[in-house]
């Protein structure tokens, strides 16, 4: 399995990015910058499933629990797999045989809890992390050593199957952001950095950068929620605005 369908590979490239450690390849950023478009709701729409390729779905342990609690008839598809991250070796509750064996079979071959009839994902109430950090992104810009969180779509996306064989993706990012979708934003995606942090403490790594962002996209929540407008990207470590 390339580094792509391991989701562990992505989480890794999410705590290399907010926090200020390098992990294997990758480099953590010197600058680390938040997009208003972070502010973005999106939605994604039945009859597409065009993302939802045989990625591996892990889950730590805690996670687990509560998707045994869920999806209690689907707990057999998942192995503790040991990984690796900054070091530190764990185990974790994967489908991670399964996804390999989908993709040796064939390269484009959909995720396992993908309902095939509408698009819809069949784990939706706990579905792994990366799952539910789409669309936000992290992207690392490694010439100018720089990360910018943002929320868009797919790169490329035009060219990925829907269900129906078409080209193309459904999913629609919704702005500017009103009062609600700052609400929502703010219930539904703030958890992840405090899960990115969890993570990063699990690893015995400096928090001082997810705790930055955390801070950051807090105060950005309430200068929102009172009707104040806010910079089209902040730069967190400097302080720094309006850099374009
Ligand atoms: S678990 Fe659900 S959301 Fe994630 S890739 Fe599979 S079908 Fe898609
Ligand atoms: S590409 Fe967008 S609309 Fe399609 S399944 Fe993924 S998130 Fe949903």
């Amino acid at each position: 399995m390339n580094s792509y369908f391991d989701s562990i590979e992505k989480i890794r490239h999410y705590l290399v990015m907010t926090s200020y450690q390098d992990d294997k390849e990758i480099k953590s950023p010197k600058r680390f910058s938040i997009s208003k478009t972070f502010w973005r709701d999106y939605k994604c729409l039945e009859n597409c499933g065009a993302c939802c390729r045989a990625f591996s779905m892990d889950f730590w342990e805690d996670e687990f629990e509560e998707f045994k609690k869920i999806y209690p008839e689907k707990v057999e598809l998942f192995k503790p797999r040991v990984i690796e991250l900054f070091g530190k070796k764990d185990t974790i509750f994967s489908n991670y045989e399964e996804s390999t064996r989908r993709l040796e079979e064939n390269n484009f071959e959909r995720c396992q809890f993908l309902n095939k009839e509408n698009g819809w994902c069949m784990i939706h109430e706990k579905n792994a992390f990366t799952c539910q950090f789409e669309l936000n992104r992290l992207q690392y810009f490694p010439k100018q050593s720089r990360c910018i969180l943002n929320k868009k779509k797919f790169r490329n996306s035009w060219r990925w199957t829907k269900m129906d064989g078409t080209k193309g993706v459904y999913c629609d990012t919704l702005f500017p952001a009103s009062k609600d979708v700052v609400e929502k934003v703010l219930n539904r995606d703030l958890p992840y950095f405090q899960r990115l942090k969890y993570l990063l403490k699990r690893y015995k790594i400096n928090t001082e950068r997810i705790e930055l962002i955390i801070s950051t996209l807090t105060s950005q929540a309430e200068n929102l929620l009172q009707g104040n407008d806010i910079d089209d990207i902040v730069e967190i470590e400097s302080g720094m605005k309006n850099l374009f």
